[in-house]
């Protein structure tokens, strides 16, 4: 706070504050949102270069009781317009009225000149209004002269009040005013020392009493607490010092006792109240909650209100008559009893199920519906396209029993979003349910009411919570069902898809056929060969492979980034991914098919960044034109104002958390390694592990996209046996029986044994294990990629690291196609995988591997085993020259 006297112009452009009033030593922060508080900041404040002072003057709303000081009427003229001369004496009252008539503004006759301390300027959306949020400090008293607008906000001719420095130290020697002084800072004293004990920050407040002269510190203190307009204006009113000092103590010592008389009222409730008296209370302040949230408690009414609730739910007749007898039973019943409220809560399903109510479906719009599938999806062009063609169809023929459309693809590709976007598109709710690990029938059709605890299943359930009939429902993971001895979802889903057995669904909880026609259903699947074929035959199915990086990158900077960044409350100016980096976070961080990982990395360091922002705002940013802020701040207490609106800076409370991160944090290699840890990729893995003989690397598809598989295989002494490891499935195990008869069949012809009747087992075991061995696998297409494996182990060479395999072979020798190239293309090339052996006849599944990926790697076509073996070695198949196979 500036202790020397401030240097008071003659003019001063006027900031009313209505039922307010701005001490001497008090901050404020406020909120400008009317245009002539607007245009005075503007034109004051923000448009000067060096900031100059403005008048804070209190105005009286019309019908408080006008009492103090306030101006006449007069005329002057700044601009041409309407002014008042300053009546100034205390005890008049008068008023100005605006030049259109409106209420008469009653302005006071004294006020405050204050500084700007900080500025921040702000355009509201969408209107584009300009807002300013200004922090003033106020310094010291003046009294108008006169009034007057310049254009159109007020400015005053002002004088001041307050005394001059000589003055000052001469009242300081009157014994008087020591006296009230000492009386002051003693009663101030001891309110600080009981608030000590609630806040840890008053101690800088108590630093303020040695610091600060009396006469200052008055003002500063009653401007931290609570207390009447009329109290604010007499103090502001209270030019002399004597006064001032004995008005403040009197406020200060009001403001102590109403304090303590307080905390003397808590304790003794606290000591009076029994433990019964407590219950009541709380009993008392649950049945007010209660009333206040309309649910009364009262069993009874409760009835009523359950019965009310029942016939508006519009339930066929027959279902009706079923609920209104089980109505009947539940009024014979005690609250008490078993089974009330296992009843209420049937008859509260009951009411609560969707029987009519649907969602009003529009017209559909196919160019919006594309248009909405565009904005929200990258890429995907056939699954879009299908879409809009199953919706053009529902236009079409709004009843047709079109296919139920089922995504199937690895997880993160979009298939929930894209299944929301179909319900966007229709209008329609859109409710997920996921069948991920159901087994149990009853989680599709409800557990029958004689169990206790005894559920609805999960259709239902997910009806009642769209509470429309007609939602689009998703049904997610269909191919995570599974079936054991409690009976057989699929078989229940069977029914729920079906046209014609739909219409009356019967959920065993529920007893009462519901109709599930309305409901569109989409499914939604890792993998297709789960799905029990008749289910699978209700569905249509569309396929969506994993993302190629350049797919991903391009997902992530319009769809990921901005996403992420609206969800952890920043923007572009706070935190920017540059490009580089995004493919970096792909290629080093995650290696999935989908845009899950790539999405969560992203929220890392946008939840990182939210940090380093919180943490800036902490600390106290001056721009060029601002002044540091010396003072302490006091519990200030500020409230709404008329013509600005004004929030409270509590004690201690750093204003600079309002302001603007003026520069974005750009992610940088640096930032990456910090918040994501390092790298968890790199090219040069495959290498590493076919470091030895009998390590092969393979292609496989999961239900997470593709993936490498190594295939490792070694031989210890033993009986002959073949040992396999790595949670197998009976196929791949067979695969595993059929290449080791490949190659013992085959010893002689590559180079294994010297002649053909050799046992290449004699005496050892072979065992063959798939690393990740704690993830089951199965299929027949890891064939080529054992007979590799184990023809590395005999002849004792190693196998390409930059080549990756795949395919079926039979005992013949023969290389079949396989499933899930592209999936299984793209993640060799996440690897870092030059070549990849495939079976010949699945050369027109190439088509969908985007051309950039495939220009990259050389695709090696093959029709049999051996050929597959003459592309897997550095130096071509070990195969004898004579032989012919
Ligand atoms: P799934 O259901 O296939 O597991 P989600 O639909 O939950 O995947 O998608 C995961 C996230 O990735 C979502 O935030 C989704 O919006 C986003 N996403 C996936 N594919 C795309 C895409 N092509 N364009 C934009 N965002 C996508």
């Amino acid at each position: 706070m500036a202790d020397s006297p401030v240097e008071l112009p003659s003019r001063l452009a006027i900031l009313p504050f209505r039922n307010k009033v701005l001490l001497p030593g008090a901050i404020v922060r406020i909120r400008c949102t009317n245009p002539s508080s607007v245009k005075l900041v503007e034109q004051e404040l923000w448009q000067k270069e060096e900031k100059g002072l403005i008048g804070v003057l209190p105005v009286r709303d019309s019908e408080a009781g006008a009492v103090g000081s306030l101006l006449s009427p007069g005329v002057g003229s700044d601009s041409g317009e309407g002014s008042s001369k300053a009546g100034g004496s205390p005890g008049e009252t008068s008023k100005q009225d605006t030049k259109n008539g409106k209420e008469p503004i009653h302005w006071h006759s004294k006020g405050v000149a204050a500084r700007a301390l900080h500025l921040s300027r702000g355009v509201e959306k969408p209107s584009g209004r300009v807002t300013y949020i200004v922090v003033l400090e106020g310094l010291c008293r003046f009294s108008v002269q006169e009034l007057s607008t310049r254009g159109s906000y007020h400015v005053a001719r002002v004088s001041r009040l307050d005394m001059t420095k000589t003055e000052l130290e001469q009242a300081e020697q009157d014994p008087d005013l020591i006296a009230l002084s000492r009386q002051f800072k003693a009663t101030a004293m001891e309110l600080i020392s009981v608030l000590e004990q609630k806040q840890k920050t008053v101690s800088r407040t108590k630093v303020l009493l040695d610091t600060v002269p009396v006469y200052r510190l008055a003002d500063i203190f009653v401007a931290s607490f609570e207390i009447s307009f009329e109290e604010q204006l007499s103090m502001l009113d209270s030019v002399d010092l004597k006064v001032r000092l004995s008005k403040a103590t009197e406020l200060v010592d009001r403001h102590l006792q109403s304090i303590l008389v307080a905390e003397k009222i808590t304790q003794k409730v606290e000591g009076q109240l029994s433990k019964s008296q407590k219950e009541f209370l709380l009993r008392q302040q649950m049945r007010a909650i209660k009333e206040e949230l309309g649910d009364n408690d009262d069993d009874e009414d409760d009835v009523v209100a359950l019965e009310r609730k029942m016939q508006t739910a519009g339930m066929p007749a027959n279902i009706w008559k079923h609920a209104q007898r089980e109505l009947r039973r539940l009024r014979k019943m005690q609250p008490q009893q078993p089974g009330y409220s296992s009843s209420r809560a049937y008859l509260e399903l009951l009411a609560d199920l969707p029987w009519q109510k649907v969602s009003e479906e529009r017209e559909l719009d196919l160019r919006a519906a594309k248009e909405s599938l565009d904005r929200d999806h990258y890429g995907l062009t056939k699954v879009k396209q299908r879409i809009i063609e199953y919706l053009a169809v529902r236009k079409l023929k709004p009843d047709a029993r079109g296919p139920v459309l089922c995504f199937v693809g690895p997880p993160g590709v979009g298939k929930t979003s894209l299944a929301s976007s179909i319900a966007k598109a229709l209008n329609r709710k859109f409710i997920r349910i996921s069948l991920g690990g159901v087994k149990d029938e009853a989680d599709i059709r409800g557990h029958r009411r004689t169990y206790i605890g005894s559920m609805p299943g999960r259709l239902i359930d997910g009806l009642k919570r769209v509470s429309v009939s007609n939602p689009v429902m998703l049904l997610d993971e269909i191919d995570k069902t599974g079936s054991d001895v409690r009976g057989d979802p699929a078989s229940a889903l069977l029914e729920v898809l079906d046209p014609e057995q739909n219409k009356t669904f019967n959920d065993h909880y529920l007893n009462v056929p519901f109709d599930l026609s309305k409901v569109i259903f989409v499914a939604t699947a890792n993998r297709m060969q789960p799905i029990p074929p008749p289910l699978l035959d209700r569905m249509e199915v569309i396929e969506l492979p994993g993302y190629t990086p350049e797919e991903k990158l391009r997902i992530a900077m319009k769809h990921l980034i901005p996403r992420v960044l609206e969800q952890h409350g920043l923007s572009s100016a706070y935190l920017q991914i540059p490009e580089a980096m995004v493919r970096l976070i792909i290629e080093r961080y995650t290696r999935e098919a989908g845009v899950r990982n790539l999405e969560r990395n992203l929220a890392s360091l946008a939840r990182a960044a939210a940090v380093k922002v919180a943490e800036q705002a902490n600390t106290l940013r001056l721009g060029k034109e601002i002044q540091p802020i010396t003072t302490t701040l006091l519990d200030s207490r500020l409230a709404d104002g008329g013509e600005v609106e004004m929030e409270v800076i509590p004690m201690g409370h750093d204003i600079s958390n309002t302001y603007e991160n003026p520069s974005p944090m750009i992610v940088d290699e640096a930032m990456l390694e910090k918040v994501l840890g390092p790298p968890r990729f790199d090219d040069g893995e495959a290498a590493d592990r076919v470091a030895s003989p009998g390590v092969s690397v393979g292609l496989v598809w999961t239900s997470f996209g593709g993936e490498v598989q190594f295939v490792e295989a070694t031989a210890m002494a033993g009986k002959g046996d073949l040992h396999l490891t790595g949670q197998l499935g009976d196929v791949i195990k067979e695969s595993a029986q059929l290449a080791l008869t490949w190659v013992r069949a085959r010893a002689a012809d590559l180079n294994l044994s010297p002649t053909s009747d050799i046992n290449l087992l004699e005496s050892r075991d072979i065992h063959i294990h798939f690393p990740a061995g704690a993830v089951p696998k199965d299929g027949p297409s890891a064939g080529v990629t054992l007979v590799t494996s184990l023809v590395s182990l005999f002849s004792n060479r190693k196998v390409r690291a930059d080549t990756a395999m795949t395919g079926e072979m039979t005992l013949r020798g023969l290389v079949l196609p396989v499933g899930g190239v592209k999936d299984k293309v793209l993640a060799a090339h996440r690897y870092g995988i030059k070549r990849v052996i495939l079976p010949e006849r699945n050369l027109k599944d190439l088509t969908e591997v985007p051309s950039p990926i495939l220009s990259g790697m050389e695709i090696l076509l093959v029709k049999r085993i051996e050929e597959v073996l003459g592309h897997a070695f550095e130096d071509g198949c070990p195969l004898r020259s004579r032989s012919k196979l």
